[in-house]
Formats: C-alpha cells, structure tokens, sequence
C-alpha cells in the first residue's frame, strides 16, 4: 500500500474515518464532505489508482464493492441512490484509489456537473 494514499492510511487506521463496513477485502465510511443526506464511499483495500487501473483480477471486487454499496444504502433508508466512479482529475478525481460514491436522500439532477 502506498505511503502517501489517502485511503491506504484510512485502510491502515492512520487517519479516522467514519466506517460503515469493513472485511479482510472491502471498507467503507462516509464521505467527509457530504453531498448528499447519504454519501458514503466503498473502497477496495487494495490499492488501485482509479477506475483506469483495474485489470481481470479485480473484477470480482468491484462487483463486490456494488453489493457491499446496495447492501449499506439500503440500511441506510436510501434504496435509490446514485453511483459515481471519478476516473482522472478533469472528471473529478481527487483521491487517486478507486472508490465507488454512493449518494442519497435527494432528488438527483441529470446530467451531473
Ligand atoms: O471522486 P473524488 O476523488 O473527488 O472523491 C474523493 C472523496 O473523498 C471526496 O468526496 C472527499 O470528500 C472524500 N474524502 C473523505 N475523507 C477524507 C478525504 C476525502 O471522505 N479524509
């Protein structure tokens, strides 16, 4: 795991986080920043940089991090909820280990800004 990601030193329990769910593979927490009633992130704990970086051998994770997601957006009384994955900094990326966006509780504007 990268010294300097952000998210690895919330994996390892370097900086707090508000988690949701955590297993040997998976964590999530709420986003810190909230744009929505409900906005948590699902991450891998693996490192990857983004959506760009995931190969063959991460599928059945991200796949895992949608479960995990519907799972936690349902107990949390948002059952419709809005997905995001940022890939590269001009979408939005600011933390460069992939993680999914999961907000809820409001009305949801299409297309994003
Ligand atoms: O997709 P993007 O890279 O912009 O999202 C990063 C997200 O991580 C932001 O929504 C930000 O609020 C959140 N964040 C967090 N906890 C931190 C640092 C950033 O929830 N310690």
């Amino acid at each position: 795991m990268p010294d300097n990601c952000l998210f690895c030193k919330i994996v390892r329990g370097e900086i707090p986080a508000s988690k949701l769910y955590e297993d040997d593979e998976v964590l999530a927490f709420r986003d810190i920043a909230p744009q929505a009633p409900v906005h948590f992130l699902v991450i891998p704990k693996k490192h990857l940089s983004g959506p760009s970086a995931v190969t063959g051998e991460d599928e059945r994770i991200v796949g895992k991090l949608m479960r995990i997601g519907n799972e936690i957006a349902v107990k949390e009384g948002v059952p419709h909820y809005r997905v995001v994955f940022n890939n590269g900094s001009q979408a939005g990326q600011t933390v460069f280990h992939l993680h999914m966006h999961i907000l809820g509780g409001r009305n949801m504007a299409w297309p994003p800004g």
